[in-house]
């Protein structure tokens, strides 16, 4: 007799506003059928995780599989992602030797994602600029064609070509076309002229330790960025949207934007809900991140912003520098700027909520179906619903330690500002598509068998 469903999941389902406890998700084929508590129907296989909390798979909307490596990287970033239970990568443009600036690029990048990712992908894009500093925004149109969810700009330049400056002038052209697109334009937020000038004023005072990588980015340089890309928007009617915040003021001035008419928006990363400037002094390079890390008062703000509704969505910006360039050698500045994330995410987010008792449901909503929902994946993608993906993330509650050796990229990547780290929970197996990828101790998912995830409408977020 042929079984009305492929697999049941069995365990507390961890949905954006309750706990189902003693739940079950049914799926046929790679989608939800049905969910539900109590006993399960009929299936094929039945994987019980009783007891344990089941999430949908994570939403990372900010990551950087192939800045240091190009796109090989993919492989080994979705590799750690399987482990992570994240199980939809949205990558950043800014690839090395060439970003994501036309639809043929964003095509070929969808090839090595087929060829390389154990876990789905969308992509972001971004303009190219040329030596006289004039960008191709006829290239927009184009990417948002071709199903690009979002792109990416900078108001501070790291790199001419792979992550260059984009200049009021050009910036306003530019979100003049992606108003047109309704995707939404992420901003990476630091003031280049008064970033540039503190870092040669701290270099020829030879101070070149740790924390000087926080003192020569100060908050100043953020809100004056904040301030510069939301009011473009507002006169451009683009959905404006800060890349990352570490500051609470960055949402109250996107949320001041918003009572005017703005359609503006920011996220946070994990790592500014529990860093501080302490951690860049002890961790030197490997908590090396821009913006950098702030004070305890700063982050106990951002979850009060987190709580109240502020933030759009967490991620992680997981951007892994080779070790050597991260190691510290008495020069802070010229080391990589980025962090590893992905296999910490789900538990040390998970860890985080436990640490202050909050409820789970804040992940389900802000690593998962909010995410989703701004890079226009939903409902496909980030949430436990008929007809999704099913895509889950199942934590085993318990005491356990983040260890960065087990971080499942390539070597040079094994390092983690959360190493030591005592965590509340593990994952204990992620499922894509409704097979399992990960069982709590092997990827089970081959290169290749993540897929690209295309755009899923044209319709502009929905904004709080
Ligand atoms: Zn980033």
């Amino acid at each position: 007799m042929s079984q009305p469903y492929d697999r049941v999941i069995l365990g507390d389902l961890v949905l954006p506003d309750r706990v189902l406890e003693g739940g079950y998700v049914a799926v046929r084929g790679e989608a939800v059928a049905a969910i539900g508590q109590g006993a399960p129907p009929p299936a094929a296989e039945t994987a019980d995780h009783a007891g344990r909390l089941v999430f949908p798979g994570l939403v990372d909307g900010h990551m950087h599989t192939a800045s240091s490596i190009g796109w090989p990287g993919i492989e080994g970033a979705t590799l750690s992602a399987a482990a992570g239970g994240v199980t939809t990568c949205v990558d950043m443009p800014y690839d090395i030797p060439r970003p994501v600036t036309d639809a043929d690029l964003l095509r070929e990048k969808v090839e090595w994602v087929h060829r390389l990712a154990h876990v789905d992908v969308a992509l972001y894009g971004t303009i190219r600029k040329d030596a006289q500093g004039q960008g191709m925004v006829e290239a927009i149109a184009g990417l948002a064609a071709a199903g690009a969810c979002s792109f990416k700009f900078s108001t501070y330049e790291y790199d001419a070509v792979r992550f260059p400056r984009i200049d009021p002038g050009l910036m306003r052209e530019a979100f003049g076309e992606i108003a047109r697109t309704n995707l939404m334009v992420a901003v990476h937020n630091e003031d280049q002229e008064l970033v540039m000038k503190l870092t040669a004023e701290a270099k020829a005072a030879g101070h070149t330790d740790p924390i000087w990588h926080c003192r020569t980015r100060p908050p100043l340089a953020e809100n004056l960025a904040n301030l510069a890309i939301f009011e473009i928007g507002l006169e451009t009617g683009a959905h404006v949207h800060i890349a990352h915040s570490s500051l609470a003021r960055g949402f109250d001035i996107a949320e001041d934007f918003r009572r005017r008419g703005a359609r503006s928006s920011g996220e946070a990363c994990l790592h500014y809900f529990c860093m501080t400037e302490e951690d860049v002094v002890r961790l030197q390079g490997f908590g090396k991140c821009n913006p950098p890390f702030r004070t305890r008062a700063e982050t106990e703000l951002l979850w009060d912003r987190l709580l109240s509704g502020t933030v759009a969505y967490i991620s992680t910006d997981h951007a892994p520098w080779q070790r050597e360039r991260k190691v510290y050698q008495g020069d802070i500045f010229p080391l990589g700027a980025g962090l590893t994330g992905m296999q910490s995410f789900a538990p040390v987010l998970f860890t985080l909520l436990e640490e202050r008792g909050l409820s789970p449901t804040l992940m389900a909503k802000y690593a998962c179906a909010e995410p989703a929902r701004y890079h226009g994946l939903a409902p496909r993608k980030g949430s436990i619903a008929i007809g999704a993906d099913a895509d889950l993330c199942v934590i085993e509650r318990g005491a356990f330690t983040f260890d960065e050796a087990a971080i499942l990229d390539r070597p040079e990547f094994r390092h983690s500002a959360y190493h030591g780290r005592a965590l509340r929970g593990r994952v204990a197996a992620t499922y894509l598509r409704g097979r399992p990828i990960w069982d709590g101790a092997s990827v089970l998912a081959k290169p290749g068998d993540g897929r690209f995830v295309p755009r899923q409408n044209a319709d502009p977020v929905g904004l709080p």
